[in-house]
């Protein structure tokens, strides 16, 4: 109780400065600006004296998380606008990887596939332990326990069609990995637009969010400003705003400002627009950050431009099948089942760009591979095949007869049940190298994922620095932080996006 009310006082005396500069504001409003060096910078930004327009729910971002929250919202009968910076849709999530981590889907794929078993209890815990327990459990439980609800709605409602296998992922202790036929993250949120558009959303893009006008520490958010073909508008929500801006994985300057090992120098698999600058408006008006610090290099994208296409998420869908990772000295360096952090560090610490994906034409299919997809991915240069390790070898131009050895090892440990050199726990389901065609991948860390943001309840409301949640303020999907703690395991990232998207807009919907 006493605690309680220390807190109100020191809200109330904040509040009085806010009052101080109120004074004028009865004249002309000043917006709140937590961040502002001085009176003087918040006296720029003065509340707009009219407002452009009005809407109930403004979803800022057409990710996953924007996506979901706007269907969600036009499903409850309010008028919805999703509003997007870039000149195409779908930020990071388009392009991601298409990885989901769900327990159970609605074809039962990994029971039908005798893959052993599963529960949302096991993926909270991989979760929580691949996150090194900086994870908010009740957020981990929330995302892991919708997670096959929201799978089988855009299957059902948006058409996502899944490949019909199941693999298992880094840091992972169950195959629970679904991917989309398309192999990529559109297979998702072509079906998430498709549902919110039909259920009445809009979407406007090249329409960039550059202020959150909110009044008082204790007021509501009141709208944003926005910039729209060159012009300044001013957005007034009616209900409320979801913030889905996905990270900063784009901002250097951010990236540096929280963790300066993450050189700019170091790749990133990221689009140009996951700059953050929403996470720093939100604070600017009282919103929480946390973790910010951490920062996910995604082990496997190309090594030369970073990108993360089809073919760089082989590495990752391949390891629960028997897949090894193989440095040019043709040797292993790691647990290929461990987490990104571990492998992404594992190859920075050889000092030897590139390292290898060597997996075989048995594998393909299991681990929801296309020979098509692979085919394509040959003709492009980035898969190598050959009929012997040998010669792929060669033909990667690795030491070749180290990595004969190094595999024929490996094809030993899968038949022992063991690996003495790394730990890597084998399962049934792992296939030896020993049948060819062979192929091979080249991989190098690139920045991929910022675990940190803006701190958010099981409600999906912004939480400010005071601990209580900001009236008319939600957020999902990459621009939140504590969801994941330090490292987020591959393919917890979508229904992560997805489950709180929908819970965002379910709540901004009811203001
Ligand atoms: P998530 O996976 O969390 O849904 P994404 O990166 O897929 O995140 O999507 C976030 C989207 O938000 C991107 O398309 C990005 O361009 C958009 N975005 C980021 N900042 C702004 C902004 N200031 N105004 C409008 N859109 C923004």
């Amino acid at each position: 109780m006493a605690e309680k009310k220390s807190n109100e006082i020191s809200r109330r005396n904040l509040l009085k400065g806010a009052v101080g500069l109120g004074a004028v504001a009865a004249a002309a409003p000043l917006a709140l600006n937590l961040a502002a060096p001085s009176d003087a910078y918040a006296a720029q930004k003065p509340l707009p004296k009219k407002w452009d327009e009005a809407i109930d729910v403004v979803v800022i971002g057409s990710g996953f998380a924007g996506l979901a929250a706007a269907a969600e919202a036009a499903g409850a009968g309010s008028q919805v606008v999703i509003l997007e910076k870039m000149p195409i849709y779908g930020g990071n999530s388009i392009i991601n990887g298409g990885i989901y981590a769900s327990s159970d889907d609605e074809y039962h794929l990994r029971k039908k596939l005798g893959l052993g078993d599963d529960s949302i209890d096991r993926h909270v815990k991989d979760t929580i332990k691949g996150g090194d327990k900086y994870n908010n459990p009740e957020l981990v439980k929330i995302f892991v326990k919708g997670a096959t609800d929201a799978l089988n709605w855009m299957i059902d409602e948006g058409g996502c069609q899944l490949r019909q296998t199941v693999t298992r992922a880094g840091g992972h202790s169950a195959y629970r990995t679904h991917n989309t036929v398309q192999g990529v993250g559109r297979g998702y949120t072509d079906p998430l637009k498709k549902i919110a558009l039909s259920r009445g959303a809009k979407l406007r893009l090249n329409t960039e969010v550059t202020w959150i006008w909110r009044e008082d520490t204790d007021g509501p958010v009141l709208g944003i400003e926005i910039k729209e073909r060159g012009k300044k508008k001013n957005i007034q929500i009616k209900k409320g705003l979801v913030l889905a801006t996905g990270g900063f994985s784009r901002n250097i300057k951010m990236r540096q400002d929280f963790n300066p090992s993450i050189v700019p120098q170091i790749n990133c698999t990221n689009h140009p627009g996951a700059t953050g600058e929403v996470i720093r408006f939100a604070q600017a008006i009282g919103a929480d950050a946390l973790q910010m610090a951490f920062i996910q290099l995604y082990p496997f994208a190309e090594p030369e431009t970073g990108i993360l296409d089809t073919p760089a998420v082989y590495p990752c869908n391949g390891v629960g099948y028997g897949l090894v990772y193989i440095s040019k000295h043709g040797k292993r360096f790691v647990n290929e089942l461990e987490r990104r952090d571990v492998c992404s560090y594992a190859q920075i610490n050889l000092g030897e760009r590139p390292t290898y994906s060597i997996f075989n034409e048995e594998m393909i299919l299991k681990m929801g591979g296309d020979k098509k997809e692979v085919e394509a991915g040959i003709a492009r240069g980035r898969f190598v095949r050959a009929d012997t390790l040998q010669e792929l070898g060669g033909k990667l131009g690795i030491d070749a007869a180290q990595m004969v050895k190094t595999i024929a090892q490996h094809d030993q440990y899968l038949a022992d049940g063991k690996d003495p050199d790394f730990g890597k726990p084998i399962t049934k389901d792992m296939i030896s190298l020993k049948k060819g065609p062979f192929y091979g991948i080249g991989q190098w860390p690139a920045v991929h994922h910022t675990m940190g943001g803006l701190r958010i309840d099981a409600n999906a409301r912004v939480i400010d620095i005071w601990g209580k949640a900001i009236p008319k303020l939600h957020a999902a999907g990459e621009v939140t932080g504590g969801i994941h703690g330090s490292n987020r395991l591959g393919s917890n990232a979508i229904p992560d996006c997805i489950v709180f998207g929908r819970i965002a807009g379910t709540n901004a919907a009811k203001a």
